[in-house]
């Protein structure tokens, strides 16, 4: 089980209420994709399970070996079965709480809840109003406002901000990445450690950075043109991913806050951030209007030179 990441503010407003006794039966946990979700929402259920006497969750009784090996029964996950979830799978699980068990309290962890059908929703609204005292329902999601109102209604919100750059970046190190590497993932990655650590592992998308990256150090004049879109050609099918590199590196330059190797090699031959940004921009709604990859990738390439005719 991966180490909850968000902030500790966020990790004692979560063990509050359990220090005290409390169960909140019904608590939507909203922030972007790997800020620490699912760990936040099994860490109050190993908490609510703890039988130690001290800290919980103490990490050595009986309940928290469970939790560790995967093996408790008081945790269930619900997660989307292809593109959503389905209200067969709501059923299913009301019907598997049902039954009270001995002593604990049985935990609903509902990854990506947005993507709940509305009947899946209705189905399970029922059992928010009227939670069993032994249970505990986490709603993980990006998107709060795809929920029912009346769902949301029905529960605590706790918002997990994105981490950081920084943050980010500190996390990266300490898994042993190199800070050139650990630079670029965390401005990939929009301050999300888990994505981060997701690129990461992703040699190809590493391997497709630092092509980009060479592609464009031979851009110096106009005429390295197609010396430069032939470089990025074996990327045509990666077009979004090179597009992404572009945009945080658009994004530095405007900052004025130059931190990876793509956006200093930019910056050194004079391309500014806003016409850059610009050029990403038109790119993305040819790539989306599925005009050919090398065809979006050497467009973009003359834009930036209409930049320094201009
Ligand atoms: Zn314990």
């Amino acid at each position: 089980m991966p180490q909850f990441r968000a902030n500790a503010f966020l990790q004692t407003q979560l063990l509050r209420p359990v220090k005290t006794g409390r169960i909140v039966h019904a608590q939507i946990f909203a922030g972007p994709e790997g800020t620490g979700k699912m760990e936040a929402a099994k860490l109050v259920a190993r908490a609510l399970n703890c039988q130690g006497t001290g800290e919980k969750p103490c990490g050595a009784c009986r309940s928290c070996l469970a939790f560790w090996d995967n093996a408790s029964t008081m945790l269930s996950v619900i997660e989307p079965s292809g593109a959503s979830i389905k209200i067969g799978q709501i059923r299913d699980m009301i019907s598997d709480i049902s039954l009270r068990p001995d002593h604990g309290v049985r935990c609903v962890v509902i990854d990506q809840a947005e993507k709940m059908t509305e009947a899946a929703q209705n189905a399970l609204l029922k059992t928010l109003e009227e939670a069993p005292p032994y249970a505990a329902f986490f709603l993980l999601t990006s998107l709060p406002e795809a929920l029912l109102p009346t769902i949301r209604s029905r529960c605590v919100t706790l918002r997990f901000p994105p981490q950081g750059d920084q943050a980010v970046k500190n996390e990266l190190e300490k898994m042993g990445a190199d800070a050139d590497r650990a630079q670029l993932l965390s401005s990939l990655s929009f301050g999300s450690v888990g994505k981060a650590l997701e690129l990461n592992k992703d040699g190809e998308y590493l391997k497709i950075c630092e092509d980009t990256l060479s592609a464009f150090r031979l851009l110096e004049s106009k005429n390295d043109i197609p010396r430069v879109a032939s470089a990025l050609l074996p990327m045509r099918d990666k077009c979004a991913l090179v597009l992404e590199m572009l945009e945080a590196a658009a994004g530095e330059l405007m900052r004025g806050n130059v931190k990876t190797p793509l956006a200093s090699v930019l910056k050194a031959r004079g391309i500014d951030g806003a016409r850059l940004m610009k050029a990403v921009i038109k790119a993305s709604r040819m790539r989306n209007a599925h005009v050919a990859g090398h065809y979006v990738l050497e467009t973009l390439l003359f834009d930036l030179f209409d930049i320094y005719d201009s």
